[in-house]
């Protein structure tokens, strides 16, 4: 008789499966098994597959047949922010873009403003209501990057925001960003912000182990290709993991730079030509696309398929920004992984699994439901991989199950307050 702390039976279990990002055929290779029963001790996983003879619990769930998947990891967002860019939408309906209102001191500069004005408290208060809305929709390990700060010590405040919310209960993974714009301060000083990125906030960050990641926005108008070369090495140097936004609107070469500096990941590559999608696939630099930012700049999506042909590794995230998409929910960004992006579900389910586990450096503890893996889980109301994929704009998480603790999710009926 094996007896588990919880168990899931008659389960519709799609998973990906392994300890790295798949790629190519194989990234749409899910396992999809019906009546499965998935054991769990503790916070892990200790069997998935057909039922188990002899297997009892005195925490069993019924599945009742439904749907379920590794817990959601979303692998881009900016989550950590004070104040919101609601003012900017009337800008935007009228048509300006997006470096337009970067230079009329919007966009990353007013947030990096309100970032800079909040405290650490209220900071970690805002932060644990964005991840809350996450959790509700089944994100279970999130990214989360800094670069609203611009200087020292907003830079470790953000960073500081965002440890403290660690596994209440999702599980935050930090990236450090300061070369996401460069501060007003330093407007006419750009050699002046290189150094002090360079030699004084990126050694404090590592020192104080504040990230694991560091990342930079190449782009036109942004950080050059030299210039994100130059603190990538810096990164690697202090131990840092790398990460790049590239060719979002552009083809300036970012594809290639990222492949060349060593990045895990390479993000939004909406404009990234044929030679840096074969760079990222040399290098197995995961791509990590953003279909709601398309959406919501108007913007085309990234070749999803062409990357997927040519053997890079996708993930899909949300990209989660006060600015270019304020909406936390991942399983927006994987319907539109199907229709924008045109991925089959089997192959968006690796992206928001499996993929995006190892574009964060987790892919041997999370992105499966396998023996050994971490129990994070969602069951869906969703009765099919399909239907996950095909409805949208409403929850469809049902429970969510997080380092072996399980959350009911799922909305509640409509009650009457007032007659
Ligand atoms: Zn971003």
């Amino acid at each position: 008789m094996t007896r588990f702390d919880m168990m899931l039976t008659n389960a519709l279990l799609a998973t990906p499966k392994g300890n790295r990002a798949r790629a190519g055929s194989v990234q749409g290779a899910v396992s999809i098994l019906e009546d499965a029963v998935i054991g769990i001790n503790g916070d892990t996983i200790a069997y998935a597959g057909p039922p188990l003879e002899g297997a009892a619990s005195d925490r069993t769930v019924s599945c009742a047949g439904r749907l379920v998947t590794p817990g959601l990891v979303d692998a881009h967002t900016h989550l950590v922010f004070g104040g919101w860019r609601q003012h900017e939408l009337r800008q935007k309906i009228a048509g300006a873009s997006y470096l337009e209102i970067l230079q009329s001191g919007g966009g990353i500069l007013s947030t990096v403003k309100s970032t800079r004005a909040i405290s650490l408290d209220e900071l970690a208060r805002k932060t644990a209501a964005h991840l809350g809305g996450m959790f509700r929709h089944g994100t279970t390990t999130a990214e989360c990057k800094s670069g609203y700060g611009l200087d020292d010590e907003t830079e470790a405040k953000q960073l500081e925001a965002a440890a403290m919310n660690d596994g209440r209960p999702v599980d935050v993974v930090r990236t450090f960003m300061g070369a996401h714009a460069v501060p007003p301060e330093y407007s006419n000083d750009r050699q002046g912000y290189l150094r002090l990125l360079t030699e004084t906030i990126l050694p404090g960050i590592a020192k104080e182990n504040l990230a694991e990641f560091c990342d930079v926005f190449c782009e036109t108008g942004v950080f050059s290709v030299q210039e994100s070369l130059v603190i990538l090495r810096k990164a690697r140097e202090l131990g840092l993991g790398l990460k790049a936004h590239v060719d979002e609107i552009d083809p300036v070469g970012g594809a290639e730079m990222a492949a060349e500096a060593g990045c895990v990941s390479a993000e939004h590559l909406i404009a990234a030509s044929d030679e840096g999608i074969a760079a990222l696939a040399g290098a197995g630099v995961i791509a990590v696309l953003l279909p709601l930012t398309s959406l919501y700049l108007g913007k085309p999506f990234a070749r999803a398929r062409a990357m997927i042909d040519a053997g890079v590794p996708v993930a899909v995230a949300t990209d989660f920004n006060p600015g270019s998409c304020p909406c936390p929910n991942l399983q927006l960004a994987m319907n539109f992984a199907c229709t924008g992006l045109r991925m089959t579900p089997e192959e968006a389910l690796t992206a928001v699994t499996l993929n995006a586990a190892a574009a964060v450096g987790r892919a041997d503890s999370i992105g499966s439901v396998e023996k050994g893996k971490k129990a994070d889980l969602v069951i869906w109301t969703a009765a099919d991989l399909e239907s996950l994929f095909y409805k949208f704009g409403m929850n469809q998480a049902d429970s969510v199950i997080k380092s072996g603790t399980l959350y009911i999710v799922r909305e509640e009926t409509v009650k009457q307050k007032w007659s």
